[in-house]
């Protein structure tokens, strides 16, 4: 492999002469480490793959600090799809699979995870420092399209009226997508007509994009795709970003999500367990509570609530 030794890399470009914006994404080391943890039918390994590129891609844009996380709810062999990508590149990713579903290499999308048309594609950005009553944003859509990248597609043009194209690939070894995306309009007075030939850019990119073949992007650079693919384009490369594999769980957010079980179950649980040990599901950390430990955790209930927000907060 080429990329062994070169650390996860995030490109975003522009088209000089049209108003257009591209980003390339190569995930080995973060992909490697979400992998370590979990024992995936290829199947699996693809669909996620797919979905943290993707979660690199749309994070980029992300206009504050926080969290994009993405989640396929699936109504066939494969329950839950997670990934997770902040504004510092962060991610996380893991997927769950229903008991004693056995999965065969190759099988599609919608059998994994859309039997029924049950299946559903959640977005929700998460912004780190909320307002008081301030709940994230989240969007949430059927399975529309026979790939992780056609869901976000129309996701994005049906949701953000953004036209957005996707290429992604991912293998046991790496996970790489291209995004291109073709800039809104600006507002106000100096309105930037969308003229033929800005048009025409949009449409030409698309089409090189377009040549692209999954093969191709598992097994080439992405500062070889980008050259290879857009050489006769004025193209405007940023400086990289560099993605990286971090779980943000801690002792204090499992305590947190004992409470929203409520007292009630947590104390009914603790009858027959002396105590109860909680598996991160995307790094695999143990938490285990005692019984003095979940005492503590609600008798603490009202003094974290009424922790002032900081001051700081934007509205
Ligand atoms: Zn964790």
């Amino acid at each position: 492999m080429t990329t062994d030794n070169k650390p996860d890399t995030l490109q975003k470009f522009m088209f000089d002469a049209a108003p257009v914006r591209g980003e390339l994404v190569e995930l080995s080391s973060a992909w490697q480490q979400i992998l370590a943890r979990r024992d995936y039918p290829p199947a699996v390994q693809n669909v996620l793959g797919e979905m943290l590129a993707a979660a690199a891609l749309l994070s980029a844009n992300l206009k504050f600090d926080g969290s994009l996380v993405m989640q396929i709810h699936g109504d066939g062999p494969v329950r839950l799809l997670v990934v997770e990508c902040d504004s510092q590149l962060n991610l996380r990713a893991m997927a769950k699979i229903r008991d004693g579903e056995s999965i065969h290499d190759g099988t599609p999308l919608k059998q994994l995870v859309n039997l029924h048309g049950q299946g559903r594609f959640v977005i929700t950005l998460d912004p780190k420092e909320k307002v008081p009553g301030q709940q994230p944003y989240q969007g949430i859509v059927p399975l529309d399209g026979d790939s992780v990248a056609v869901v976000i597609e129309n996701y994005m043009l049906r949701s953000e009226q953004l036209d957005t194209k996707l290429w992604l690939a991912a293998d046991q070894h790496i996970s790489r997508g291209l995004l291109l995306q073709k800039l809104p309009k600006e507002g106000g007075v100096a309105v930037q007509m969308e003229t033929s030939e800005h048009l025409d850019a949009w449409d030409r990119a698309v089409a090189l994009g377009s040549t692209l073949s999954q093969k191709e992007l598992l097994s080439t650079d992405i500062h070889t795709l980008l050259h290879r693919l857009f050489w006769e384009e004025t193209i405007r490369a940023f400086d990289p970003g560099h993605p990286h594999f971090h779980c943000g769980c801690n002792r204090e957010k499992v305590g947190g999500m004992l409470k929203m079980l409520g007292r009630e179950e947590v104390e009914e649980a603790l009858v027959d367990l002396e105590l109860l040990e909680i598996n991160c599901d995307f790094c695999g950390q143990q938490y285990a509570f005692d019984k003095v430990d979940c005492a503590q955790l609600f008798a603490s209930e009202s003094t974290v609530d009424n922790v002032q927000t900081p001051s700081n907060v934007k509205h």
